[in-house]
């Protein structure tokens, strides 16, 4: 069923939990009828975006165009053989109830990925990751309509050029698809992924097993972030930014003049390391921070929080004014990884 409805509200859409509008928000369900519709020309010449759960954007305003959103479910077997299972699953799913289905059924790839907020179309769009693993560690292949004209086309992995956070439907595929289903390749045999964030240490003492790796990242990430839905966040507002190694040891000498310091960074190559913004964030004294109604959440400087009544503008205030402070005290330009959405 497709189901359009006109000036809808927003609140129950984004996780930031701001209350704005979009014009039009169409609903579907299902592939074939998606199809016709788009054929008969009901979303030509249309101002689009294509909506998960929105826990990744920051509605700046009310969105003068027409919210797509996917209600397509399922998560089907389509392949295996005896060391992997090919799952294919509905966009319009919620990632963290396939993961708990993968977890359940004993099949391994998609546990470190547990709990992060948002839809399974939007995991191959963002290449959402956590402790070690991301999307396109387990994606397969992608299947999307063409927004043009209707046709249907299924990428392999290859073909949807992986990033930090992206892919290629956030660069030339931008506003072309819509992702219609994921598929994802898990593994049959044990392949755990424990060596970041401090997992293995959580883990001693207690039986490695999927179902465990599961309960224990649930509950650092439950300790560690703010609850969907009790608080409004869209996670990591910011990139963590990737400087040259001179600019890092720069910053070691600056930060560390007047007491032992440790710059934390991720090893990327040779001649490149990436620093946490949110430790940055941290050093320029934000952490537990409010401005307005919105705040810098208390256990982790990169979160941006609704304090329960933020307007948007508070929240673009408080990212402008951090932004300014890094670039100040670090000289290093941090860059939203939340997507604006606004009329421009
Ligand atoms: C508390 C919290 C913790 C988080 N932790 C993490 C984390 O650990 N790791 C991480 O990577 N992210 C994290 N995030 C960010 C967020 O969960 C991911 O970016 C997620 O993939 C967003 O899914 P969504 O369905 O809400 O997508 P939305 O925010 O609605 O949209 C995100 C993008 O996907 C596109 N999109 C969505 N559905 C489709 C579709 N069917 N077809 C085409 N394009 C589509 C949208 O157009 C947009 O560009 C966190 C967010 C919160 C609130």
């Amino acid at each position: 069923m497709i189901s359009i409805k006109k000036n809808f509200s927003l609140k129950n859409y984004n996780t930031f939990g701001l209350d704005q509008r979009c014009s039009e928000f169409i609903e579907y369900d299902d592939v074939a009828e998606l199809q016709s519709f788009i054929k008969d020309g009901n979303i030509s010449g249309k101002r689009l975006f294509q909506l998960g759960s929105g826990s990744n954007i920051l509605l700046c305003d009310d969105f003068d165009g027409t919210m797509m959103h996917s209600q397509i479910k399922g998560i089907e077997i389509v392949y295996e053989d005896a060391e992997f299972v090919d799952v294919k699953v509905g966009a319009g799913e919620i990632m963290d109830d396939f993961i708990a289905w993968s977890v359940e059924n004993g099949y391994c790839g998609a546990e470190n990925l547990s709990i992060i907020p948002g839809t399974v179309g939007a995991s191959a769009v963002q290449n959402v990751g956590a402790y070690g693993v991301e999307a396109k560690d387990i994606i397969k292949e992608v299947e999307m309509i063409k927004i043009e004209d209707g046709s249907i086309h299924v990428a392999p992995n290859e073909e949807l050029h992986f990033g930090y956070r992206l892919s290629r439907f956030k660069e030339d595929w931008k506003d072309k698809f819509i992702v219609t289903h994921v598929t994802y390749r898990l593994k049959k045999e044990p392949d755990f992924k424990l060596s970041y964030g401090g997992l293995a240490k959580e883990l001693e003492g207690k039986e490695i097993n999927l179902k465990s790796i599961r309960e224990t990242i649930i509950s650092i990430r439950n300790n560690k972030l703010p609850e969907v839905g009790k608080v409004g966040s869209a996670g990591s507002f910011f990139k963590n930014p990737i400087v040259s190694r001179s600019i890092y040891d720069e910053i070691c000498r600056r930060e560390s003049a007047d007491e032992s310091v440790i710059v934390p960074k991720y090893d990327i190559s040779e001649n490149e390391v990436k620093i946490p913004a949110g430790w940055m964030i941290e050093r320029c004294g934000w952490k537990g921070q409010s401005h307005n109604g919105a705040g810098v959440w208390h256990k982790q400087a990169l979160i941006l929080v609704n304090n329960g009544n933020a307007k948007s503008s508070d929240i673009i205030e408080l990212a402008n004014t951090i932004q300014v402070d890094v670039w100040s005290r670090f000289g290093i330009k941090i860059e939203p990884e939340v997507i604006y959405i606004n009329n421009l």
